[in-house]
């Protein structure tokens, strides 16, 4: 059975990267009917903090990802580590080497100097401990093979070879006996059984040198995959700007995590020309060698677009939902809180189906349905406060009276009862239903004007004109 995992380091949000990362792993267990893991390698106790390892659980949950069983947490088991490395050190797999600080950077320079890429010279490899220098404290070093080449065979990398020549003799345990990154690794995805290791490329090397500690041990190797990271539009490292950012983010942005999810699975990975997918869809097609080996670029408008198309797809009382989730993340959200009770949330859900037409965001979505729960009187744009002249707030008088006596209040009767009053003052309905908008909305754009009549309703309608008219 498959078994993938996701392995964060909480040292700071959920990234765009790592949830793409979360993503594939989660797609491809789901796929083979596996399991995914989590493990939260938090052995950097300067930097890991419970912030961090919070806000990715959040995000990965967010995103719609689930994992099997309990998550791991890396520097809980580092007793087993340290006893992995007291097993290779036994059967003569590993040594301790007594190599100082000073001496090491002397070797490191030296191997500058002569173009080696081998830092360490070896000089404990086969030395006798008897002649360990007083208080040092040793680090346990791997016996790297110095010969042949140690190969990875990449799902979507292909065979990459290292020459064992160029490949030092890693630490696998530091002098104050704290396992490394490169053993507790191994360690973890071997005991944890995990069978297919995905990640970022920026670890293939690192595949390398586990690959040595999982030789050494007799261990089999997971399948590796390692995919190109997400590079910025311009093709160069992904920038702030670019969409370098946490998942929380793109939350707070309004990007729903449905689009974000089928935005992330076509960074790097495609399936023909498909480009939405249902979770089922993208679950049943996804597949490793389908990932391409060039970098993927970061295109908003790419993402915006496809947000968009999810807004328009969603349920209109789901929508009002997740406007309401929203508020939460944006800094004007605790103000618009307080407006939303059950009488905001039937008006949202009825706009919904013009709101959504013109949102390529929640944000956008939120600020387009602001004339919702808008205070009287109302602030006006730019724009809308130009439409109000003399006249036009004179006719927002007349057009007032002619409505007063509208029964029942619908978009049907509004729409009939404006029409006749244009046709009477000899006005084409535009330049009636404008002033209109500025009244009702405080802008120049808004959903159907009778829409915005129905919603809004009889008492609230009149009060706005009412507010406008000269
Ligand atoms: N903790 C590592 C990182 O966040 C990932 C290690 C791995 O996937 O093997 O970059």
């Amino acid at each position: 059975p498959v078994v993938t995992r996701f392995a964060p380091s909480p040292t700071g949000f959920l990234h765009i990267g790592g949830g793409r990362t979360a993503l594939f792993n989660w797609l491809y267990a789901r796929k083979h009917g596996g399991t995914m893991l989590l493990r939260i390698e938090d052995t950097d106790r300067q930097r890991s903090t419970q912030e961090a390892i919070d806000a990715i659980l959040d995000g990965l949950k967010w995103l719609g990802i689930d994992w099997d069983g309990d998550t791991v947490y890396q520097f809980a088991r580092a007793a087993r580590h340290r006893e992995v490395a007291e097993q290779l050190l036994a059967a003569g797999k590993a040594y301790r080497c007594y190599a100082t600080a000073e001496e090491l950077a002397t070797m490191r320079d030296k191997a500058r100097a002569e173009g080696r890429a081998k830092l360490y010279d070896g000089t404990w490899r086969d030395r006798d401990p008897a002649e360990a220098p007083e208080g040092v404290k040793p680090t346990i070093r791997l016996k790297a093979p110095l010969t042949g080449e140690t190969v990875i065979d990449d799902q979507v990398q292909g065979r990459v070879a290292w020459q064992n020549e160029n490949l030092d003799d890693l630490v696998l345990l530091r002098g104050d006996g704290t396992p490394t990154y490169m053993l507790a690794v191994v360690v973890d995805d071997h005991d944890m059984g995990v069978t297919h290791v995905i990640r970022g490329d920026d670890h293939l090397i690192n595949a390398a040198r586990q690959k040595q500690i999982y030789d050494a041990m007799d261990w089999e190797l997971p399948v590796m995959a390692h995919i190109p990271l997400i590079h910025g539009p311009d093709g160069s490292k992904l920038s702030k700007r670019h969409g370098a950012l946490g998942v929380d983010a793109y939350r707070a942005m309004g990007y729903l995590p449905a689009a974000l999810r089928n935005y992330l699975v076509r960074l790097g990975w495609s399936h023909g020309d498909q480009e939405i997918f249902t979770t089922q869809e993208m679950i049943e097609a996804f597949d490793l060698p389908a990932i391409g080996r060039s970098a993927a670029r970061f295109d908003f408008a790419k993402l915006e677009s496809l947000n968009g198309h999810y807004i328009r797809q969603s349920d209109d009382h789901c929508l009002v939902t997740q406007l309401e989730d929203l508020l939460k993340y944006i800094p004007q959200g605790p103000a618009l809180a307080a407006k939303f009770d059950d009488s905001v949330r039937a008006k949202l859900a009825q706009a919904m189906p013009g709101l959504k037409e013109r949102a390529k965001t929640l944000v956008e979505l939120l600020d387009n349905a602001g004339f919702i729960f808008a205070d009287r009187p109302l602030a006006l744009d730019p724009k809308a406060q130009a439409v109000l002249t003399p006249e036009t707030r004179h006719l927002i008088g007349r057009l007032r009276a002619a409505l007063e006596d509208v029964s029942p209040w619908t978009a049907a009767t509004t729409e009939a009862a404006m029409r006749a009053f244009a046709d009477q003052a000899g006005l084409k309905l535009g330049a009636v239903a404008q002033p209109l908008r500025v009244a009702l909305t405080g802008r120049t754009t808004s959903p159907g004007i009778f829409d915005v009549l129905a919603v809004l309703g009889r008492d609230e309608c009149l009060s706005r004109l009412a507010d406008q008219a000269g």
